[in-house]
């Protein structure tokens, strides 16, 4: 069982901003920005490729109910999920990294500038 299976099951605890039925926002416990939230589905997927598209649908209408709820759905913010081994995927349950509270960098250097596409 992943940390945030733990966390949903109530294992373990977190710090909630939102919650409904199928999914849960909490605080990263390493922020990365002034407003660093994670947002997942309650029910397991590994991440965003084994994910329901149709789930997905009703994980963006929380995404968008948490922005307005926390009062960055007008000034903006930065939604990241990472993919597996090459996206630096470290727990393998999928969420979504919600960054917000100040004017976010774009560090490009750890892209391979090099197309292979
Ligand atoms: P990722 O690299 O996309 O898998 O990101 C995993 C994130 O989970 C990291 O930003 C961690 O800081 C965060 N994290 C790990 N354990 C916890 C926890 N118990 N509560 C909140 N955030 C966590």
């Amino acid at each position: 069982m992943t940390i945030f299976e733990k966390i949903v099951a109530g294992e373990i605890p977190c710090n909630k901003v939102l919650e409904n039925e199928k999914f849960l926002a909490f605080r990263d416990i390493n922020p990365r920005a002034p407003i660093h939230i994670l947002i997942i589905p309650k029910k397991h997927f590994e991440n965003i490729q084994e994910m329901d598209p149709a789930l997905m649908g009703e994980m963006l209408s929380f995404i968008q109910e948490l922005a307005r709820f926390i009062g960055v759905d007008k000034s903006g913010y930065r939604l990241i999920t990472n993919c597996g081994e090459n996206g630096g995927q470290e727990v393998m349950h999928l969420h979504f990294h919600l960054l917000a509270g100040s004017k976010l960098g774009w560090d490009r250097s750890s892209a391979n500038p090099q197309s292979t596409f």
